[in-house]
């Protein structure tokens, strides 16, 4: 069950916590900020914006599935998942990261892989980016239970390196069906590796943000935004990630 927050000034109390509401001080091209914040309190204002929705095209069909997890639910597949010696990521996890959140979430938070203190822990985005990430999620009136967390691979890559394309490979079919299982209206891609894995494409961030996408697999409308961890080292570009946030609300309104 999500959670919208109306209140002005909780939510600018979290745009702040998000770091948005400095720049907005400082700097004047951040009126871009200042505007949305205000709009965005006011109840009824989201989908009027929405300029463009993606029309979800069939889903691709589904691969052939001789393991049956096509039939598991999110604790059969969690279980597998757990038991996965599919790639080589396996040999220096600690745990696997399956995933976090609402069953039923309409929201799905999608990055690329455990870092280290997520292997430590088998819970994705946790320590400071994780806490950013739910920054993020609070501006946008979201408890971080309200939402459904995953990877694009389930075990930690060495070094924080990205993930092979075979390793991806082996562990796409856990997120298809995880994203069959929750069914979110939207998924949100954060990060370049994960907006490419997701969309297959080769694209750079900053091409892929602020248009409309479509999971091929399940039909899921895509918003692409920043990892949290790029914005802890890259703070000028939250306001970036607040205008995709936005377009986050909006779908979210539409889709109500
Ligand atoms: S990354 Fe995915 S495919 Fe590879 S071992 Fe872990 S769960 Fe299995």
């Amino acid at each position: 069950m999500t959670r919208r927050v109306d209140d002005p000034t909780l939510r600018q109390a979290y745009l702040e916590a998000m770091g948005v509401q400095a720049w907005a001080r400082r700097d004047a091209a951040v009126e871009r900020v200042a505007a949305p914040v205000s709009e965005a309190a006011g109840a009824g204002s989201l989908a009027s914006d929405v300029t463009s929705v993606p029309t979800p095209p069939s889903p691709t069909p589904a691969p052939m599935d001789p393991s049956g997890i096509g039939a598991l639910d999110l604790g059969g597949l969690a279980r597998v998942v757990a038991d996965c010696q599919a790639c080589a990521l396996a040999a220096g996890r600690t745990h696997t990261v399956f995933g976090v959140g609402d069953p039923s979430a309409r929201l799905m938070i999608v990055g690329e892989g455990p870092g280290a203190e997520e292997d430590r822990q088998g819970e994705p985005f946790v320590g400071r980016a994780g806490r950013l990430l739910n920054a993020m999620l609070r501006a946008m009136g979201l408890d971080r239970e309200a939402v459904y967390i995953a990877n694009i691979v389930k075990c930690r890559p060495p070094n924080n390196r990205d993930p092979r394309p075979e390793e991806v490979a082996a562990c796409s079919r856990f997120l298809r069906r995880q994203i069959e299982l929750v069914r979110p209206g939207i998924i949100v891609a954060v990060g370049r590796v994960a907006a490419q894995n997701l969309l297959g494409s080769t694209e750079t961030l900053g091409r892929m943000r602020g248009r409309e996408h479509v999971h091929a697999a399940t039909g899921t409308p895509v918003v692409v935004t920043y990892h949290p961890a790029y914005l802890l080292r890259t703070p000028a570009d939250k306001w970036k990630a607040w205008e995709d946030l936005r377009r986050v609300m909006r779908l979210l309104e539409r889709d109500r």
